[in-house]
């Protein structure tokens, strides 16, 4: 099966007033993919990508991860399944500010039952493999915006998670920062990461295989046969 799978799901918030941030959308990705969502401010992308991260659920409609249908699951399976299988990014990079880079990585793991003797040695690995096996004992305030985020990016592989969900993660970064961001990301996703990536930004958008666009709580994806470019 495709690792994301939405029918015609949707989600409206109850408001009062109702707000409709999603509209019944189909949508499949595949394990392995790199697919970015575009579109304006307030359109729904984040909606969108709490629901594919299991931090909400769809008011309307399935949501299918790795074929299993999560309506199923209990808040606590969720939690389990979300921790186990995703990593998230977002812009405002969330570091604990007095926790070293190597700590702000290892607590990612404490809610996975990895030894302390693994922790530190994963969150080791996890650094490495962002560029910055050589800041373990920096604090956030130490390490330029670029590092910070890339601190963030470990923390997020850390788990080892299949999908990698990342809400503008080039934000607050100036545009050179940001190329080499986009590099990382680009390698995990060449050494099998399945990657999504939330941008506003065009050069962002550029980067993944697919691209797809939220406008008003639409999803459409101009492009791909049998949407509505
Ligand atoms: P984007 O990420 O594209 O900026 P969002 O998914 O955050 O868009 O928001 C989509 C719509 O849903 C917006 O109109 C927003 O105001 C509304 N919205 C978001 N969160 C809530 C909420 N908790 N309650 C009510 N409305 C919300
Ligand atoms: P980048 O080009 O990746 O954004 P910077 O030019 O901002 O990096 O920083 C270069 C080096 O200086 C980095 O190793 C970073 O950790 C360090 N650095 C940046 N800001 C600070 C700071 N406020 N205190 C200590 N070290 C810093």
């Amino acid at each position: 099966p495709p690792m994301i799978e939405l029918r015609a799901a949707g989600l409206t918030y109850p408001g009062p007033p109702p707000v409709a941030a999603l509209t019944p959308c189909d949508l499949k990705i595949e394990d392995g993919e790199y697919v970015t969502v575009m579109g304006p401010s307030g359109s729904g992308k984040s909606t969108f990508l709490n629901i594919i991260g299991l931090l909400d659920t769809p008011t309307t409609g399935r949501y299918l991860l790795d074929g299993f249908d999560t309506a199923a699951l209990s808040d606590a399976e969720r939690t389990g399944v979300r921790s186990a299988t995703i990593g998230f990014v977002f812009q405002a990079f969330h570091l604990l500010p007095h926790r070293s880079a190597r700590e702000n990585v290892e607590l990612a793991m404490l809610y996975q039952r990895v030894p302390r003797r693994r922790r530190s040695q994963r969150a080791q690995e996890a650094m490495t493999r962002v560029g910055l096996g050589h800041r373990l004992d920096a604090l956030p305030t130490q390490l330029s915006g670029g590092e910070r985020q890339r601190v963030a990016i470990a923390r997020a592989l850390v788990g080892r998670p299949s999908l990698l969900l990342c809400d503008e993660p080039t934000g607050n970064l100036d545009s050179d920062t940001a190329k080499s961001l986009l590099d990382l990301l680009s390698d995990l996703h060449r050494d099998g990461m399945t990657t999504v990536v939330i941008t506003h930004d065009v050069q962002v958008a550029a980067r993944g295989q697919r691209a797809v666009t939220i406008r008003d709580g639409v999803m459409s994806e101009p492009g791909r046969r049998g949407d509505d470019a």
